[in-house]
């Protein structure tokens, strides 16, 4: 949630001081809707009286009978992910570990809806609390079972059934199955809690509704009007009928070029006169390509795994078995394609406590990315341990952020050798992978030459403000931070020459590489691999397709 809306007083929320304001999230699924708010509350419950215990069993026992054979039919009329999501509760609700706990309060006189809630809300809390991210998301699952069962004890009305055009649905949370069971076409989806790895957030992903959770406690009412952007994560809500105007235009702007994008996303990337562009992806999170098809890309330029590790401590950081089981994700989902994996680039904007120095005078100037991993080497070798072992199962590549000195790359390939020999001697299958670095400090993009890389991949968005002097998260220089700029370009185009003179393949995977207004400048500098969110592929592609062609 953004400041302004933490700290605007209810009161004050239609006033004019809140004009302009939003809420921040995070963005789970793309796209924009603009339409009036339904906010789905609590379910109230209509409690049991407890009647004798032989009684409140055999209620239980046939409340999980009917939800089994409830879910059971959506299995039947399900496919693909969501049959696997609703086979899962299916499972669950025959496991009779979950109903021995709730049997056991039964006999103590509990009523049934309220053991069997206690019984779940038990495990529930188990699974959220959970260090590995699948068993977090699992949580909602059970979320799900236990509301099906809950509603057949207490004779609970039935959910929503359908939403009104346009709307944006506003939960805590949403169910896979309540998800399963509306109808989404031109709707969106906000929750205040969430996850964009969770089941739901996969859903709307492969659905393409847009989707932002983690919005926090907000002060909306039912049939306010606003703007979801999944893309932004963010929900801007309309006070003035000028306001909705505008906004309600930024959603159909949207639409229009989500469907012209996703039509352009699986032609393929050549030139005017036929010269060919590849095309790679950027993800931050295994469970973003479950919605992806893999026809638009040629593999993955960049996995960004901080934000795989998003919200871990140094104490709560994935050990090697979690990191291998991300990582072989993401190869599975390649095939034979090329996965490139980028080693932890924490500190700058991206803080992880009790492993980036907090306070620092200029976080984006000080210990982040390699710097900090060859601090703290025992993280390190951990992750260096998963992608080697990884690196077996594809066509995996490490890549090595924020090298400024041949001397870093150095200590890198030693670490790797190291990790290799520790392997070899304990009998673990692993391989030693391309190891590559991105070229985003400006002495680096200078001396490239000298430095022992396998390939290069050209980080625009720090390249940029290191070239230009100007934050990348200082709002007020967007005219400065422009990886547009000519001296940016110019830099850029040296380093593709460098390459090309040392015959190391380099790509550029910066946000620059998904604006269509920045492709024809980059194809000039001589690039011919860009990587980018799957979202802008469509884009690209027809600014490729547009592009004069032949080589500077
Ligand atoms: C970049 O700097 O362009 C880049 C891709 O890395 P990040 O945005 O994660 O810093
Ligand atoms: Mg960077």
């Amino acid at each position: 949630m953004s400041l302004a809306a933490r700290t605007l007083p209810p009161s004050e929320i239609r006033g004019a001081e809140y004009r302009g304001a939003e809420y921040r999230g995070r963005a789970a699924s793309p796209g924009k809707v603009f339409g009036p708010l339904v906010i789905v509350r609590t379910a109230e419950t209509r409690a049991r009286t407890a009647g004798p215990p032989a009684a409140e069993r055999v209620a239980l026992e046939r409340a999980v009978a009917l939800a089994s054979a409830d879910l059971a039919a959506l299995v039947a009329a399900a496919d693909g992910d969501a049959a696997d999501i609703l086979e899962f509760q299916l499972a669950l609700a025959g496991d009779t570990a979950l109903t021995e706990a709730a049997f056991a309060a039964i006999a103590d006189g509990v009523a049934a809806d309220v053991a069997w809630a206690a019984a779940l809300d038990a495990m529930i809390a188990d699974y959220a609390q959970a260090d590995d991210a699948y068993f977090r998301a699992r949580a909602a699952d059970l979320t799900d079972l236990r509301d099906r069962v809950t509603a057949v004890l207490t004779g609970a009305a039935a959910a929503r059934s359908s939403l009104p055009e346009n709307a944006i649905l506003l939960a805590d949370d949403l169910t896979p199955s309540r998800f399963l069971a509306l109808d989404w076409i031109g709707r969106g989806i906000a929750l205040m809690a969430g996850s964009p790895a969770s089941h739901v957030a996969m859903l709307a992903r492969a659905r393409g509704v847009p989707m932002v959770v983690r919005l926090g406690p907000l002060p909306l009412s039912d049939g306010d009007r606003l703007l979801l952007d999944g893309e932004a994560g963010r929900l801007v809500p309309a006070i003035t009928a000028e306001e909705a105007r505008r906004l309600a235009a930024e959603a159909e702007d949207a639409a229009e070029a989500l469907a012209i994008n996703s039509a352009a996303a699986t032609r393929p990337a050549v030139t005017a006169d036929g010269d060919p562009v590849q095309i790679l992806i950027n993800v931050a999170d295994p469970a973003e390509l479950d919605g992806v098809d893999p026809a638009i890309c040629e593999g993955v330029g960049l996995a960004r795994t901080e934000l795989i590790f998003d919200g871990a401590s140094l104490r709560t950081l994935p050990d090697e078995a979690r990191q291998l089981y991300a990582y072989r994700a993401l190869l599975d989902w390649a095939g034979d394609r090329p996965v490139t994996i980028r080693t932890l680039d924490a500190g700058g904007d991206k803080p992880l406590p009790g492993y980036t120095v907090a306070n620092e005078t200029n976080s984006f100037l000080g210990l982040r990315g390699v710097r900090l991993s060859l601090r703290h080497r025992d993280v390190f070798r951990v992750q260096l341990r998963a992608l080697l072992q990884a690196a077996v199962n594809g066509d995996l590549r490490i890549l090595i952020p924020m090298v400024s000195v041949p001397a870093e790359m150095a200590e890198v390939r030693a670490l790797v050798n190291d990790v290799a020999r520790d392997l070899q001697a304990a009998g673990i299958p692993h391989r030693v992978p391309p190891v590559g670095m991105m070229v985003e400090v400006p002495a680096a993009a200078l001396m490239l030459e000298r430095f022992d890389t396998d390939f290069v991949s050209i980080g625009s968005n720090d390249l940029t403000q290191y070239v230009m002097a100007a934050s990348r998260d200082c709002a007020e220089l967007d005219a400065l931070s422009d990886a547009g700029n000519p001296a940016v370009l110019a830099l850029i185009k040296s380093v593709v020459t460098q390459a090309a003179a040392c015959d190391i393949p380099v790509s550029l995977c910066g946000d620059a590489g998904g604006d269509p207004a920045l492709t024809a400048k980059l194809l000039d500098t001589g690039l011919r691999s860009l990587s980018m969110a799957p979202v802008a592929i469509g884009g690209v592609k027809a600014a490729v397709a547009a592009y004069p062609g032949g080589k500077p």
